[in-house]
């Protein structure tokens, strides 16, 4: 890296998010979920979207997942990421709970990727940051 390259946007952790962000600095992914009616919720929320419950804990989850979509980016537009391009977003459900999505992000173009491919979770340091990615496997 030189003092040039632009330096990635980390995330900015707060009361509700900072449980995710501390699990991930131990390599585990964790989610919200319900502890009255056992919903998921990503990304964190003070009430379950389902039963409107209050009583939210973060769970570990196994980080197995389903590539549900993605997004070739190609614009330099995105600080950090300018000389990137061409790079895909994914967008995975966790095999915990339909629609239980997580982002995640993968170098170059989308060619070979299919809707359903088995993704699992990675760790990738961003600075002080341990962010949780998703690699898909063929
Ligand atoms: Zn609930």
């Amino acid at each position: 890296m030189t003092s040039n390259t632009p330096r990635r946007v980390v995330p900015q952790p707060d009361e509700l998010t900072q449980p995710f962000w501390d699990a991930a600095a131990e390599n585990k992914l964790v989610v919200q979920r319900c502890q009255d009616c056992q919903f998921w919720s990503h990304p964190p929320r003070i009430m379950c979207n389902k039963c409107h419950s209050l009583n939210q804990k973060y769970e570990q989850v196994s980080g197995k997942g389903r590539l549900y979509s993605w997004a070739v980016m190609h614009m330099q537009s995105i600080t950090g990421f300018e000389d990137r391009v061409p790079y895909t977003t994914l967008l995975v459900e966790l095999e915990e709970q339909p629609k239980l999505l997580l982002l995640s992000y993968m170098d170059g173009s989308d060619e070979g990727l299919k809707v359903g491919q088995p993704c699992e979770v990675y760790f990738e340091k961003v600075e002080d940051f341990t962010l949780p990615q998703f690699r898909v496997l063929k």
